[in-house]
């Protein structure tokens, strides 16, 4: 009841108060009425509380508004989008420099590398995992941070929104630079004298498997004169963006390679990347869940200094005919397949090759001038091949004509013929004497 009867106290003093303009403690029954209000222990714990609660707040606004004044004058923070081009090179770096002890949660990122003879090698690649991460760098201390955005997407890609965020003490901000260049000069490296083979993956192209040695041009070889032809023409079209931007025409050429299978098609074209220094990017027609529109978008966003190839192109067309009823799941429609020819249009160059084992098939349409510009036929092996694939081999000019000769008017594959030929590795005699075999 004291309890009450005191509160009931405070609260018309504090009626009081607030109806006077100016409340001032000058009287008495005023003062006596504080000292009241101070002396209870009840009001002045509460005072008390909000006091400390404020200073509290106050105290942790100050250590926030501290720290992050502090972390701005003190750490500087670098950010490297997945959509950059720096952010595959700083994972691979820091997977090969970081100590693997610096780092605990790791991602893995597979890479298979298929040698000439088909058979597969698989790389596992541990790059930092989704999380923070602390490594030294020239003993420096540093902080990644790899965020992946689970709902925003790269529109691009279509895969998750991924950042790295890189924090340092400010002093040492030069260190970024260096290390940013130090992790393209690793990927550049690896890149170095090699062919780099891209492939769709959704609606981007991306390496597949490790870059490989350059094949060089001489060889692959192809009947006299074709590959001179070829090689002369794409060195006529490259660089040569004004006359056609001049004439307003599409700066872009197509070639086909056609005929049997192993006449060296595609080691061709790889040889001729090789010789250009560009990279090739494949696209099989035949693939799962390939539609117009994706399409379109692959053979608009080719990587830069890359040859567009199509292999087997009838294959897509002619499977569909036959097995629309047996889960065939391209999408690809013929006008589509047109229209995305066509459509291609960049600034950058555009060198496409198709490539089939049956020209016969191939609807006119798709072949005509402007859509292919350059056709060559390599076939089964001529004697002026036999004769220099046998010299590349073995040295030796008289056996080479014998082998010409046992072989005439024969068909031949230079791929069966390259096969002897590692067949009899040093034998040159018992690789004339066994060409029946072939
Ligand atoms: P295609 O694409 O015409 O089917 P490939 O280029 O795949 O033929 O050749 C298959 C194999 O045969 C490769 O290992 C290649 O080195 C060899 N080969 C085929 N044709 C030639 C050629 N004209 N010169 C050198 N090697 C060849």
């Amino acid at each position: 009841m004291a309890l009450l009867g005191s509160l009931t106290q405070q609260t018309s003093a504090m009626k009081d108060t607030s109806l006077n303009d100016t409340p001032s403690l000058d009287t008495p029954e005023k003062q006596g009425l504080f000292s009241n209000v101070t002396s209870n222990p009840l009001f002045s714990a509460g005072f008390g509380l909000i006091a400390v609660g404020a200073a509290l707040s106050l105290f942790k606004k100050g250590t926030t508004i501290g720290t992050s004044v502090l972390r701005r004058k003190l750490l500087v923070t670098l950010e490297i989008p997945s959509k950059d081009k720096s952010y595959l090179w700083f994972l691979q770096w820091m997977s090969h420099n970081a100590p693997k002890r610096q780092v605990n949660h790791l991602a893995v990122e597979t890479s298979f590398k298929q040698h000439d003879n088909g058979s597969v090698s698989t790389k596992f690649g541990l790059v930092p995992g989704p999380g923070t991460h602390y490594f030294k760098y020239r003993n420096i201390w540093m902080q990644v941070q790899r965020q992946r955005d689970g709902k925003m997407m790269d529109l691009t890609t279509g895969s998750p929104w991924e950042t790295i965020t890189i924090t340092t003490l400010s002093r040492d901000r030069e260190v970024f630079k260096q290390l940013l260049h130090e992790a393209q000069e690793m990927a550049l490296k690896k890149q170095e004298g090699k062919t780099v083979l891209y492939t769709s993956y959704g609606p981007e192209w991306r390496p597949f498997g490790m870059p490989r040695k350059r094949r060089l041009l001489d060889s692959v070889i192809l009947d006299k004169g074709i590959t001179d032809r070829i090689v002369n023409d794409v060195k006529a079209f490259i660089g040569n963006g004004k006359w056609y931007n001049e004439r307003g025409i599409p700066y872009r050429r197509g070639y086909l390679l056609y005929g049997p299978p192993g006449s060296g098609k595609s080691s061709f074209i790889q040889a001729l990347a090789g010789e250009l220094e560009y990279n090739i990017c494949i696209l099989n027609l035949s693939e799962r869940g390939l539609t117009d529109d994706r399409l379109n978008h692959l053979l608009s966003n080719v990587p830069e200094r890359s040859i567009m190839l199509l292999e087997d192109i009838d294959a897509a067309f002619t499977k569909r005919s036959q097995s629309d009823n047996q889960g065939y799941q391209s999408m690809i429609t013929f006008s589509g397949l047109l229209n995305s020819l066509d459509g291609v249009a960049s600034a950058e160059e555009r060198i496409i090759f198709l490539t089939t084992n049956h020209v016969e098939k191939l609807d006119p349409a798709l072949i005509r001038p402007g859509r292919v510009d350059l056709k060559e036929y390599l076939g089964n092996a001529t004697d002026y091949q036999i004769k220099k694939m046998f010299l590349r081999f073995y040295d030796d000019e008289a056996l080479a004509d014998k082998f010409v000769e046992k072989t005439r008017g024969r068909d031949i594959s230079t791929a069966s013929l390259q096969g002897h030929f590692v067949y009899y590795k040093d034998k040159p005699q018992e690789a004339v004497d066994q060409a029946d075999s072939l």
